[in-house]
């Protein structure tokens, strides 16, 4: 469906220019105190001033965002379920479902892409995040996610906190691996994307992303 039609049809659309960069959001919001870095994460502050205009926290529904593509948080029948993954089937409309099945679900840690149909998204990437801390799935989970972005050209990309609600992963534990992760990826290849989003749920996850990009993405 052409993009202007698509968005006469859905009422509530944040596109990516009305998103705020992490660069603006932090310059105009007060923030809650830093969280540091884990001590074995190690970046390259040369490429600071540019990132921060590359990533985005948006606090809200992540099937409202027209973006090239959002991650679902699903289980490995990719037949749907609850939270995140059932926000966005419901939003999508049958038809993704449909095309769910005809993939053979989706084991622990890897990542399948399927339409976005009724979604202002043009991609759904579905990931299985795991069941626990099992920090070396949830990393799989992200890097994998950003290998089908890049692979397929994609631009702009939003997470929800993956495996951090029904599968139990600790919030801030996990919010560090996503946020380091989508720090390598960028310093690889910040020239093939727009704008990676971290889009939050839950006020706990806003304030533990607004303390960790200060470290992982800082501003001066
Ligand atoms: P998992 O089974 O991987 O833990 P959940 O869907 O239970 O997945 O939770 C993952 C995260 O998604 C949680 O932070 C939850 O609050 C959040 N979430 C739930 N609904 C939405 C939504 N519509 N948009 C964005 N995030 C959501």
């Amino acid at each position: 469906m052409d993009v202007n039609k698509k968005r006469e049809v859905i009422k509530h659309c944040a596109r990516l220019e009305d998103v705020f960069t992490w660069k603006k959001y932090a310059s105009e919001k007060k923030l809650p105190p830093k969280i540091d870095m884990l001590p074995a994460n190690k970046i390259d502050n040369s490429k600071n001033a540019n990132l921060a205009e590359k990533i985005s926290i948006f606090c809200g529904d992540i099937t409202t965002l027209e973006v090239d593509a959002i991650v679902n948080a699903a289980n490995s029948s990719l037949l749907g379920g609850g939270g995140v993954d059932g926000a966005i089937h419901r939003a999508a409309g049958p038809y993704l479902k449909e095309e769910c099945k005809t993939l053979g679900g989706c084991p622990t840690g890897e990542a399948k892409i399927t339409g976005g149909y009724k979604l202002p998204a043009k991609y759904v990437i579905h990931t299985v995040g795991p069941k626990g801390e099992k920090p070396v799935d949830l990393k799989s989970c992200y890097l994998n996610c950003l290998k089908i972005m890049l692979d397929k050209n994609l631009r702009s990309i939003a997470f929800p906190c993956i495996a951090t609600g029904i599968y139990g992963y600790p919030n801030e534990n996990a919010a560090h691996i996503a946020a380091y992760l989508v720090r390598k990826h960028l310093e690889a290849h910040a020239d093939n994307v727009d704008r990676i989003i971290f889009c939050l749920f839950l006020d706990v996850d806003i304030k533990i992303y607004e303390g960790l990009l200060q470290s992982y993405f800082p501003l001066n």
